[in-house]
């Protein structure tokens, strides 16, 4: 065991070298004694946004959190190298955040993907230990084995624990149950010192705090307590349509007022047939639902609310007389509500029935300008006002989700940023323009450029005008990012020296030059 430890050690020694030389040694996989360590991989320079691709010298496929301690030790003890490190989990970013140019990316689905669960009595808690490259989808199928499940979730779910709760992790359960990172016991980190640390809100609390929405600057996750409740077995999902953007959102907020009955709220633009039809795979109760859509000149647009009741069957509620006292509240158009009873897992699991959809079709892999953003309930509609001055609806390819969170449910002590708290409100929207610009259909470089540009607009002048955050944030200077963090500035820049001293983690962020 020593002599392999004093082998790895002398081999990552000839991989700093071989890293900081002009000329690239790792051609072939090389023998780093029990470190996994391999030449890059397309995979490992691309994402889904398939806007940068940063290609790293080499790939780490850890076995075990402790191949990942190995590496961090070693290169923050040899500080002179200029290696980086990023941690990738299913590589659904935007923007080249888990992407590390010329520095080693480790590849965490790599990790065994063990969950342990433990189910607690009655009054008592249950979650699961989980590594921090599983994807939810494994933690939703096992967990469901014991009728249990996570509270908060994202609309996709092959994506990893690490991942989300390095952002958030966002859906329309939040208003609920808060983001996932608001639904984490404990975590397992590899700090950028290289130590193993197992932390929680009682104990290294900072570490925690940290590295929840921490972005992957201050450690690595490996692991996970999620908390867990009760699963229903099935959900009643309705969708009810608007023509106009006030009621939808006012109905929205009535939604989110009434967690008791309500168990998911979110919403979109309807902007044209594709943003109606390419929703509603998995609902074709929609279907009913054919609006004009308008001219080119004179385009109407449409908006829809979608919210969920879960069905527990046990506890003898009527979900159907539940979703009808709550439409009955509700002021959308005319007989527009539409619902249907699906399975808990196939309601979760919505938005792969899309990705399948659009594979088949050759539109998953293509360009995916995305933005999203944390609005102020008082700049909602100016936000608005914004999207239409800057979107065509009749060449918009993907889907504008809106609806609303409540604050209350978000932790001040974490790294996640939120609009400053300039009135009384609980009440603040998730806005995200998740767009497709597929090359075959003419949207190449110029035109990917103008969307980029398009969007940074959008994001400047919300951020400006209504005090409007990026979620997922991209800001191509370390200016852009202190502004970004405003306040919270400070806490971030002391968490990162205290946590990886050497700015050796999360390069493709772009917040801190390595040796900051
Ligand atoms: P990656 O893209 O691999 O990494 C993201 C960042 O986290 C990088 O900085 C990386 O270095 C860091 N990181 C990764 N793993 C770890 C780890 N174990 N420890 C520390 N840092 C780590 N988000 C929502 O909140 N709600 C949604 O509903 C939602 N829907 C989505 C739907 C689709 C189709 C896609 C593509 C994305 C969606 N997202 C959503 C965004 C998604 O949550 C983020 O992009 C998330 O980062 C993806 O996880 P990943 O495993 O792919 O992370």
């Amino acid at each position: 065991m020593e002599v392999a430890m004093v082998c790895t050690r002398v081999n990552l020694l000839l991989l700093i070298l071989s890293l900081c030389s002009p000329y690239k040694f790792i051609q072939s996989p090389m023998d780093f004694g029990p470190l996994n360590l391999l030449p890059t991989t397309t995979e490992a320079s691309s994402d889904f946004g398939r806007i940068l691709f940063h290609s790293p010298s080499a790939v780490l496929k850890p076995q075990s959190p402790r191949d990942i301690s190995l590496l961090l030790s070693f290169l923050s003890a040899s500080s002179l190298s200029k290696v980086t490190v990023a941690a990738r989990g299913a590589g659904h970013s935007i923007h080249g955040q888990a992407q590390a140019l010329d520095g080693i990316v480790v590849d965490m689905c790599s990790l065994p993907s063990q969950i342990e669960f433990y189910r607690g009595g009655e009054g008592d808690i249950s979650y699961a230990d989980v590594s921090g490259g599983a994807m939810w989808i494994e933690l939703l199928e096992q967990s469901l084995k014991l009728g249990l499940a996570p509270r908060s979730w994202t609309d996709y779910l092959y994506i990893t624990i690490g991942g989300t709760l390095s952002n958030a992790g966002i859906s329309g359960q939040t208003f609920k149950h808060g983001p996932q990172i608001s639904n984490v016991l404990q975590l397992e980190v590899v700090t950028g010192r290289g130590e193993t640390v197992t932390c929680s809100p009682t104990k290294d609390a900072e570490l925690f705090n940290a590295v929840l929405g921490g972005l992957g600057q201050f450690g690595i996750i490996t692991r996970a307590r999620i908390l867990l409740q009760e699963a229903p077995l099935k959900v009643k999902w309705a969708r009810a349509f608007y023509d106009d953007f006030g009621t939808f959102t006012k109905d929205q907020e009535l939604l989110v007022s009434m967690p008791d009955l309500v168990d998911y709220v979110e919403g979109f633009i309807v902007l044209n047939k594709q943003s109606l039809h390419g929703t509603s795979i998995a609902f074709p109760a929609n279907m009913g639902f054919n609006p004009d859509f308008g001219t080119k000149s004179s385009p109407k647009i449409y908006y829809c609310i979608e919210f969920a009741v879960h069905d527990y069957q046990h506890k003898n509620t009527n979900v159907d007389q539940v979703v009808e006292a709550i439409s009955m509240q509700m002021s959308h158009m005319g007989s527009h509500l539409y619902s249907v009873e699906v399975s808990y897992f196939d309601f979760l699991n919505r938005v792969r029935m899309e990705e399948m959809s659009l594979r088949s079709s050759g539109l998953w892999e293509v360009h995916h300008p995305w933005l999203n953003m944390f609005v102020p309930k008082a700049g909602i509609s100016d936000l608005r006002d914004l999207l239409m001055d800057n979107i065509s609806p009749d060449n918009f390819e993907g889907l504008i989700l809106i609806y609303p969170l409540l604050r209350d449910k978000w932790g001040t002590n974490t790294s996640a940023v939120l609009p400053d708290s300039g009135s009384t409100d609980q009440v603040m929207y998730v806005v995200g323009i998740l767009r497709s610009a597929n090359p075959e259909e003419g949207c190449s470089h110029d035109c990917l450029q103008e969307l980029l540009r398009r969007h940074r607009h959008i994001a400047d002048t919300a951020g400006v005008r209504l005090g409007a955050k990026q979620y997922l944030a991209h800001h191509p200077t370390p200016a852009g990012w202190h502004q970004h963090f405003g306040p919270r500035w400070e806490r971030f820049a002391d968490r990162k020296v205290r946590f990886d001293p050497l700015s050796i983690l999360g390069p493709g962020q772009g917040i801190f030059a390595k040796g900051n």
